[in-house]
Protein backbone atom coordinates (compact mmCIF):
# COMPACT_ATOMS: atom_id res chain seq x y z
CA UNK A 1 0.00 0.00 0.00
CA UNK A 2 1.71 2.86 -0.96
CA UNK A 3 3.07 5.55 1.66
CA UNK A 4 2.18 2.88 4.29
CA UNK A 5 4.39 -0.55 3.84
CA UNK A 6 6.86 0.88 1.26
CA UNK A 7 9.60 2.53 3.25
CA UNK A 8 12.90 1.25 4.00
CA UNK A 9 11.82 0.10 7.57
CA UNK A 10 8.98 -1.59 6.58
CA UNK A 11 11.00 -3.70 3.70
CA UNK A 12 13.39 -5.00 6.49
CA UNK A 13 10.59 -6.01 8.23
CA UNK A 14 8.70 -7.99 5.79
CA UNK A 15 11.58 -9.42 4.54
CA UNK A 16 12.10 -11.13 8.07
CA UNK A 17 8.68 -11.82 7.86
CA UNK A 18 8.98 -13.90 4.66
CA UNK A 19 12.26 -15.30 5.52
CA UNK A 20 11.04 -16.51 9.23
CA UNK A 21 7.42 -17.47 7.65
CA UNK A 22 9.08 -19.81 4.87
CA UNK A 23 11.32 -21.37 8.26
CA UNK A 24 8.65 -22.31 9.90
CA UNK A 25 6.59 -23.06 6.90
CA UNK A 26 3.96 -20.15 8.27
CA UNK A 27 0.12 -20.33 6.64
CA UNK A 28 0.25 -18.72 3.32
CA UNK A 29 -3.06 -16.59 4.24
CA UNK A 30 -1.50 -15.81 7.61
CA UNK A 31 1.60 -14.58 5.85
CA UNK A 32 -0.26 -11.92 3.80
CA UNK A 33 -2.43 -10.89 6.39
CA UNK A 34 0.36 -10.01 8.47
CA UNK A 35 2.03 -7.95 5.42
CA UNK A 36 -0.38 -5.56 5.86
CA UNK A 37 -1.68 -3.47 9.16
CA UNK A 38 -5.40 -3.83 10.25
CA UNK A 39 -6.24 0.04 10.33
CA UNK A 40 -3.94 3.06 9.89
CA UNK A 41 -5.36 6.65 11.14
CA UNK A 42 -3.61 9.58 9.96
CA UNK A 43 -4.42 13.52 11.11
CA UNK A 44 -3.69 17.10 11.30
CA UNK A 45 -2.45 18.06 14.86
CA UNK A 46 -2.81 22.16 15.16
CA UNK A 47 -1.31 23.93 17.45
CA UNK A 48 -1.23 27.72 18.39
CA UNK A 49 2.17 28.15 18.97
CA UNK A 50 3.23 30.66 21.96
CA UNK A 51 3.85 33.29 19.08
CA UNK A 52 0.00 33.10 17.99
CA UNK A 53 1.09 31.48 14.99
CA UNK A 54 -1.12 28.11 13.88
CA UNK A 55 1.88 25.39 13.16
CA UNK A 56 0.41 21.67 12.02
CA UNK A 57 2.30 18.59 12.94
CA UNK A 58 1.26 15.37 10.85
CA UNK A 59 0.14 12.42 13.23
CA UNK A 60 -0.49 8.76 12.90
CA UNK A 61 -1.90 5.88 14.92
CA UNK A 62 -0.89 2.26 12.85
CA UNK A 63 -3.08 -0.74 14.39
CA UNK A 64 -1.26 -3.85 12.99
CA UNK A 65 -2.37 -6.66 14.27
CA UNK A 66 -5.25 -7.67 17.63
CA UNK A 67 -5.50 -11.08 17.31
CA UNK A 68 -3.41 -11.65 20.65
CA UNK A 69 -5.39 -9.02 22.00
CA UNK A 70 -6.02 -4.90 22.75
CA UNK A 71 -3.38 -3.11 20.17
CA UNK A 72 -0.68 -2.06 22.25
CA UNK A 73 2.85 0.30 21.08
CA UNK A 74 4.60 3.55 21.90
CA UNK A 75 3.85 7.11 20.53
CA UNK A 76 6.92 8.74 19.39
CA UNK A 77 7.78 12.22 18.42
CA UNK A 78 10.61 12.93 16.41
CA UNK A 79 11.06 15.02 13.07
CA UNK A 80 11.13 12.03 10.77
CA UNK A 81 8.34 10.28 11.76
CA UNK A 82 6.49 9.14 8.88
CA UNK A 83 3.53 7.08 7.87
CA UNK A 84 5.75 3.64 6.92
CA UNK A 85 7.61 4.09 9.66
CA UNK A 86 4.91 4.06 12.20
CA UNK A 87 3.39 1.42 10.31
CA UNK A 88 6.38 -0.73 10.03
CA UNK A 89 6.99 -0.44 14.52
CA UNK A 90 3.56 -1.21 14.61
CA UNK A 91 4.31 -4.24 13.06
CA UNK A 92 7.36 -5.14 15.29
CA UNK A 93 5.20 -4.49 18.18
CA UNK A 94 2.40 -7.64 17.02
CA UNK A 95 5.78 -9.33 16.85
CA UNK A 96 7.29 -8.05 20.14
CA UNK A 97 4.21 -9.09 22.00
CA UNK A 98 3.90 -12.49 20.68
CA UNK A 99 7.60 -13.04 21.16
CA UNK A 100 7.02 -12.30 24.63
CA UNK A 101 4.22 -14.39 25.45
CA UNK A 102 1.93 -11.11 26.40
CA UNK A 103 -2.20 -10.70 25.83
CA UNK A 104 -1.83 -7.53 23.69
CA UNK A 105 -1.85 -7.02 20.07
CA UNK A 106 0.63 -4.34 17.99
CA UNK A 107 0.57 -0.44 17.26
CA UNK A 108 2.40 2.37 17.33
CA UNK A 109 2.14 6.21 16.97
CA UNK A 110 3.68 9.07 16.00
CA UNK A 111 3.90 12.93 15.48
CA UNK A 112 6.19 14.77 13.14
CA UNK A 113 7.67 16.76 15.26
CA UNK A 114 10.78 17.63 17.17
CA UNK A 115 9.39 18.09 20.82
CA UNK A 116 13.02 20.08 21.32
CA UNK A 117 11.80 22.87 19.85
CA UNK A 118 8.69 23.25 21.58
CA UNK A 119 7.91 25.36 25.10
CA UNK A 120 6.10 22.78 27.65
CA UNK A 121 2.73 24.60 27.07
CA UNK A 122 3.21 24.04 23.06
CA UNK A 123 4.04 20.75 23.97
CA UNK A 124 1.22 19.90 25.88
CA UNK A 125 -1.09 21.05 23.45
CA UNK A 126 0.51 19.17 20.72
CA UNK A 127 -0.47 15.91 23.26
CA UNK A 128 -4.29 17.15 23.98
CA UNK A 129 -4.87 17.85 20.30
CA UNK A 130 -3.18 14.85 19.23
CA UNK A 131 -4.46 12.83 21.92
CA UNK A 132 -7.97 14.15 21.13
CA UNK A 133 -8.08 13.17 17.61
CA UNK A 134 -6.84 9.19 18.04
CA UNK A 135 -9.61 9.26 20.95
CA UNK A 136 -12.40 7.72 19.19
CA UNK A 137 -9.55 4.63 18.51
CA UNK A 138 -7.81 3.97 21.83
CA UNK A 139 -9.01 2.79 25.33
CA UNK A 140 -8.13 0.44 27.67
CA UNK A 141 -9.35 -2.57 26.22
CA UNK A 142 -8.73 -1.22 22.69
CA UNK A 143 -5.78 0.72 22.14
CA UNK A 144 -2.93 1.65 24.81
CA UNK A 145 -0.33 3.50 24.00
CA UNK A 146 2.51 4.20 26.04
CA UNK A 147 6.22 6.39 25.68
CA UNK A 148 8.79 5.93 23.05
CA UNK A 149 11.66 7.84 21.17
CA UNK A 150 10.98 11.63 22.07
CA UNK A 151 7.81 11.08 25.00
CA UNK A 152 7.94 10.24 28.32
CA UNK A 153 5.75 9.76 31.77
CA UNK A 154 4.56 13.89 31.43
CA UNK A 155 3.31 13.29 28.15
CA UNK A 156 1.35 9.85 29.00
CA UNK A 157 -0.06 12.14 31.75
CA UNK A 158 -1.76 14.63 29.40
CA UNK A 159 -2.63 12.00 26.84
CA UNK A 160 -5.04 10.00 30.42
CA UNK A 161 -6.39 13.19 31.18
CA UNK A 162 -7.54 14.26 27.96
CA UNK A 163 -8.88 10.87 27.22
CA UNK A 164 -10.51 11.13 30.35
CA UNK A 165 -12.27 14.51 30.31
CA UNK A 166 -13.93 13.39 27.35
CA UNK A 167 -15.33 10.08 28.51
CA UNK A 168 -16.29 11.91 31.90
CA UNK A 169 -14.28 9.92 34.07
CA UNK A 170 -10.75 8.88 34.80
CA UNK A 171 -9.15 6.40 32.55
CA UNK A 172 -5.81 5.43 34.26
CA UNK A 173 -5.60 2.42 32.29
CA UNK A 174 -5.43 3.98 28.71
CA UNK A 175 -2.00 4.60 29.07
CA UNK A 176 1.11 2.80 30.46
CA UNK A 177 4.11 4.38 31.61
CA UNK A 178 2.78 7.25 32.90
CA UNK A 179 3.91 8.99 36.41
CA UNK A 180 3.30 6.32 39.81
CA UNK A 181 1.52 9.12 40.99
CA UNK A 182 -1.53 8.56 38.48
CA UNK A 183 -1.49 4.81 38.32
CA UNK A 184 1.81 4.10 36.88
CA UNK A 185 3.97 1.07 37.61
CA UNK A 186 7.09 1.38 39.39
CA UNK A 187 10.44 0.40 37.68
CA UNK A 188 8.22 1.07 34.41
CA UNK A 189 10.80 4.46 33.79
CA UNK A 190 14.01 1.94 33.58
CA UNK A 191 12.35 -1.24 32.20
CA UNK A 192 13.44 -1.12 28.72
CA UNK A 193 17.25 -0.51 29.58
CA UNK A 194 16.98 -2.80 32.55
CA UNK A 195 15.72 -5.75 30.20
CA UNK A 196 18.34 -4.94 27.93
CA UNK A 197 20.99 -5.51 30.40
CA UNK A 198 19.49 -9.38 31.50
CA UNK A 199 19.37 -9.78 27.60
CA UNK A 200 23.03 -8.94 27.99
CA UNK A 201 23.71 -11.08 30.79
CA UNK A 202 22.07 -14.02 29.04
CA UNK A 203 24.11 -13.31 25.24
CA UNK A 204 27.35 -13.52 27.46
CA UNK A 205 26.66 -16.53 29.23
CA UNK A 206 26.14 -18.75 25.51
CA UNK A 207 29.83 -17.40 25.48
CA UNK A 208 30.54 -18.32 29.08
CA UNK A 209 31.01 -14.83 30.13
CA UNK A 210 29.14 -12.89 32.62
CA UNK A 211 28.58 -8.70 32.70
CA UNK A 212 31.19 -8.65 35.01
CA UNK A 213 34.38 -7.30 33.92
CA UNK A 214 32.85 -7.12 30.08
CA UNK A 215 33.44 -4.18 27.98
CA UNK A 216 30.16 -2.75 26.86
CA UNK A 217 29.95 0.23 24.33
CA UNK A 218 25.83 2.35 24.45
CA UNK A 219 24.77 4.42 21.54
CA UNK A 220 22.22 6.50 23.21
CA UNK A 221 21.73 8.12 26.41
CA UNK A 222 18.24 8.35 26.51
CA UNK A 223 15.15 6.65 28.58
CA UNK A 224 16.92 3.33 27.33
CA UNK A 225 20.60 3.68 27.03
CA UNK A 226 20.99 5.42 30.36
CA UNK A 227 19.25 2.64 32.16
CA UNK A 228 20.90 0.13 30.11
CA UNK A 229 24.07 2.38 31.53
CA UNK A 230 22.96 2.33 35.15
CA UNK A 231 22.04 -1.34 35.05
CA UNK A 232 25.15 -2.68 33.51
CA UNK A 233 27.29 -0.10 35.45
CA UNK A 234 25.48 -1.60 38.54
CA UNK A 235 26.36 -5.29 37.63
CA UNK A 236 30.30 -4.85 37.44
CA UNK A 237 30.12 -4.29 33.52
CA UNK A 238 32.67 -2.33 31.88
CA UNK A 239 30.64 0.77 29.99
CA UNK A 240 34.08 1.97 28.12
CA UNK A 241 31.80 4.29 26.14
CA UNK A 242 28.14 6.19 26.02
CA UNK A 243 27.03 8.66 23.42
CA UNK A 244 23.73 10.96 22.64
CA UNK A 245 22.88 13.24 19.56
CA UNK A 246 26.17 15.19 19.99
CA UNK A 247 28.32 12.98 20.05
CA UNK A 248 30.08 10.31 22.44
CA UNK A 249 32.49 10.09 25.24
CA UNK A 250 35.43 6.89 25.76
CA UNK A 251 37.17 5.84 28.48
CA UNK A 252 39.06 2.46 28.44
CA UNK A 253 38.80 1.91 31.97
CA UNK A 254 35.39 1.97 32.24
CA UNK A 255 32.97 5.44 32.31
CA UNK A 256 31.91 5.82 36.55
CA UNK A 257 28.25 6.06 34.81
CA UNK A 258 26.47 7.80 38.32
CA UNK A 259 28.89 10.61 37.55
CA UNK A 260 27.82 10.62 33.70
CA UNK A 261 24.49 10.61 34.60
CA UNK A 262 24.56 13.48 37.26
CA UNK A 263 26.29 15.39 34.66
CA UNK A 264 23.71 14.96 31.83
CA UNK A 265 21.64 16.08 34.88
CA UNK A 266 23.14 19.61 34.53
CA UNK A 267 24.39 19.58 31.40
CA UNK A 268 21.54 18.00 29.25
CA UNK A 269 24.68 16.20 27.26
CA UNK A 270 27.25 13.84 27.44
CA UNK A 271 29.42 16.48 25.78
CA UNK A 272 32.87 17.26 27.73
CA UNK A 273 32.13 14.79 30.80
CA UNK A 274 35.33 15.08 32.67
CA UNK A 275 37.53 11.89 32.66
CA UNK A 276 36.95 10.95 28.74
CA UNK A 277 38.43 10.59 25.67
CA UNK A 278 35.11 12.22 22.98
CA UNK A 279 34.23 10.62 20.39
CA UNK A 280 32.22 10.24 17.24
CA UNK A 281 28.94 8.52 17.33
CA UNK A 282 30.52 6.41 14.06
CA UNK A 283 33.56 5.72 16.21
CA UNK A 284 31.42 4.65 19.16
CA UNK A 285 29.85 1.71 16.77
CA UNK A 286 33.15 0.79 15.54
CA UNK A 287 35.02 0.38 19.05
CA UNK A 288 36.41 -3.13 20.18
CA UNK A 289 34.16 -4.63 22.64
CA UNK A 290 32.12 -7.74 24.25
CA UNK A 291 28.84 -5.58 23.82
CA UNK A 292 27.57 -3.18 21.85
CA UNK A 293 24.15 -1.97 22.19
CA UNK A 294 22.56 0.39 19.96
CA UNK A 295 19.85 2.61 21.75
CA UNK A 296 18.92 4.85 19.76
CA UNK A 297 17.26 5.07 16.11
CA UNK A 298 16.60 2.56 13.65
CA UNK A 299 19.47 2.27 10.80
CA UNK A 300 22.35 3.20 12.51
CA UNK A 301 24.46 0.21 11.49
CA UNK A 302 23.67 -0.02 7.71
CA UNK A 303 25.62 -1.69 4.52
CA UNK A 304 27.52 1.31 4.83
CA UNK A 305 29.67 1.06 7.96
CA UNK A 306 29.10 -2.92 9.10
CA UNK A 307 32.58 -3.55 7.95
CA UNK A 308 33.74 -1.60 10.66
CA UNK A 309 31.71 -3.12 13.38
CA UNK A 310 33.99 -5.36 16.02
CA UNK A 311 32.11 -6.23 18.67
CA UNK A 312 31.74 -9.17 20.08
CA UNK A 313 27.60 -9.06 20.43
CA UNK A 314 25.27 -6.94 19.43
CA UNK A 315 22.14 -6.14 21.67
CA UNK A 316 19.55 -4.27 19.66
CA UNK A 317 17.96 -1.48 22.38
CA UNK A 318 16.49 0.31 19.52
CA UNK A 319 13.97 -0.62 17.25
CA UNK A 320 15.34 -1.70 13.72
CA UNK A 321 19.21 -0.51 14.49
CA UNK A 322 20.98 -2.58 12.48
CA UNK A 323 19.74 -3.33 9.07
CA UNK A 324 18.44 -6.60 7.03
CA UNK A 325 21.62 -6.55 5.03
CA UNK A 326 24.25 -5.84 7.46
CA UNK A 327 23.11 -7.82 10.05
CA UNK A 328 23.23 -10.93 7.31
CA UNK A 329 26.77 -9.65 6.83
CA UNK A 330 27.43 -9.14 10.49
CA UNK A 331 25.99 -12.88 11.14
CA UNK A 332 28.41 -14.08 8.67
CA UNK A 333 31.50 -12.77 9.86
CA UNK A 334 30.64 -14.74 13.13
CA UNK A 335 28.98 -11.18 15.12
CA UNK A 336 25.92 -12.73 17.54
CA UNK A 337 23.24 -10.44 17.09
CA UNK A 338 19.76 -10.32 19.92
CA UNK A 339 17.13 -8.64 17.88
CA UNK A 340 15.44 -5.46 18.80
CA UNK A 341 11.59 -7.69 19.85
CA UNK A 342 13.45 -10.00 22.33
CA UNK A 343 16.46 -7.46 23.06
CA UNK A 344 14.30 -3.89 24.29
CA UNK A 345 11.09 -5.69 25.60
CA UNK A 346 11.19 -4.85 28.77
CA UNK A 347 9.24 -1.78 28.46
CA UNK A 348 6.75 -3.44 26.70
CA UNK A 349 6.57 -6.56 29.96
CA UNK A 350 6.67 -4.04 31.88
CA UNK A 351 3.77 -1.50 30.08
CA UNK A 352 1.47 -5.08 30.68
CA UNK A 353 2.74 -5.31 34.16
CA UNK A 354 1.08 -1.62 34.20
CA UNK A 355 -1.68 -2.28 32.48
CA UNK A 356 -2.42 -5.43 34.96
CA UNK A 357 -2.11 -3.70 37.85
CA UNK A 358 -4.41 -0.63 36.72
CA UNK A 359 -7.21 -3.47 35.56
CA UNK A 360 -7.18 -4.55 39.62
CA UNK A 361 -5.95 -1.52 41.62
CA UNK A 362 -3.43 -3.09 43.22
CA UNK A 363 0.30 -2.13 43.22
CA UNK A 364 3.00 -3.89 43.27
CA UNK A 365 6.64 -2.82 44.55
CA UNK A 366 9.97 -2.09 42.25
CA UNK A 367 11.23 -5.51 43.41
CA UNK A 368 8.52 -7.63 42.38
CA UNK A 369 8.73 -5.54 39.03
CA UNK A 370 12.26 -6.48 38.75
CA UNK A 371 11.79 -10.23 39.64
CA UNK A 372 8.67 -10.63 37.60
CA UNK A 373 10.32 -8.93 34.38
CA UNK A 374 13.65 -10.54 34.83
CA UNK A 375 11.75 -14.43 34.71
CA UNK A 376 9.52 -13.47 31.35
CA UNK A 377 13.46 -12.04 29.79
CA UNK A 378 15.31 -15.06 30.95
CA UNK A 379 12.44 -16.95 29.65
CA UNK A 380 12.03 -15.35 26.50
CA UNK A 381 15.86 -15.36 25.88
CA UNK A 382 16.31 -19.02 26.12
CA UNK A 383 12.98 -19.64 23.98
CA UNK A 384 14.43 -18.25 21.49
CA UNK A 385 18.27 -19.51 21.84
CA UNK A 386 16.46 -23.12 21.46
CA UNK A 387 14.11 -22.21 18.62
CA UNK A 388 17.49 -21.37 17.18
CA UNK A 389 19.70 -24.45 17.91
CA UNK A 390 16.33 -26.52 16.67
CA UNK A 391 16.13 -24.44 13.12
CA UNK A 392 20.03 -23.62 13.20
CA UNK A 393 18.82 -20.13 12.29
CA UNK A 394 20.21 -16.70 13.59
CA UNK A 395 18.38 -15.02 16.84
CA UNK A 396 16.13 -12.35 14.09
CA UNK A 397 14.76 -15.37 12.42
CA UNK A 398 14.29 -17.28 15.37
CA UNK A 399 12.83 -14.52 17.52
CA UNK A 400 10.83 -14.02 14.80
CA UNK A 401 9.55 -17.74 14.27
CA UNK A 402 8.68 -17.72 17.79
CA UNK A 403 6.62 -14.97 17.47
CA UNK A 404 4.84 -16.26 14.44
CA UNK A 405 4.15 -19.66 15.42
CA UNK A 406 1.98 -18.24 18.40
CA UNK A 407 0.34 -15.71 16.24
CA UNK A 408 -0.30 -18.36 13.34
CA UNK A 409 -2.01 -20.66 16.43
CA UNK A 410 -3.56 -17.78 17.69
CA UNK A 411 -5.42 -17.18 14.59
CA UNK A 412 -6.27 -20.67 13.51
CA UNK A 413 -8.28 -21.00 16.91
CA UNK A 414 -9.91 -17.52 15.88
CA UNK A 415 -10.58 -18.63 12.11
CA UNK A 416 -8.51 -15.32 11.01
CA UNK A 417 -7.44 -15.74 7.73
CA UNK A 418 -7.80 -19.71 6.81
N1 LIG B 1 7.87 2.03 22.92
C1 LIG B 1 8.23 0.80 23.56
C2 LIG B 1 8.54 -0.28 22.54
O1 LIG B 1 8.88 0.00 21.41
C3 LIG B 1 7.21 0.36 24.59
C4 LIG B 1 5.83 0.13 24.07
C5 LIG B 1 4.80 -0.08 25.16
O2 LIG B 1 5.17 -0.11 26.32
O3 LIG B 1 3.62 -0.22 24.81
O4 LIG B 1 8.56 -1.44 22.83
Amino acid sequence: MEGLTDGALYKNIMRNLEEAGALINLNRNALERLKIPRRAIVVAVPVRMDDDRVQIFPGYRVQHNQTLGPFKGGIRYHPSVNLSEVAALSALMTFKNSLLNLPLGGAKGGVQVDPSNLSKHELEHLTRRFTSEIAPFIGPDEDIPAPDVGTDAQIMAWMLDTYSMESGFAQTGVVTGKPVEIGGSQGRDSATGLGVVFIIEKALETMNKTISGSTIAIQGFGKVGMHCAIEAYALGGKVVAVSDVSGGIFNGDGLKIPEVVKYVEENKSVKGFPGAESITNEELLALEVDVLAPCALDGVINSNNQHTIKAKIIVEGANGPVTTNASKELEARGIFIVPDILANGGGVVVSYFEWVQDIVWLFWNEDEVRRKLKTIMYRSFETVWKFAQEYQCDMRLSAMGVALKRLETAMKLRGQAW
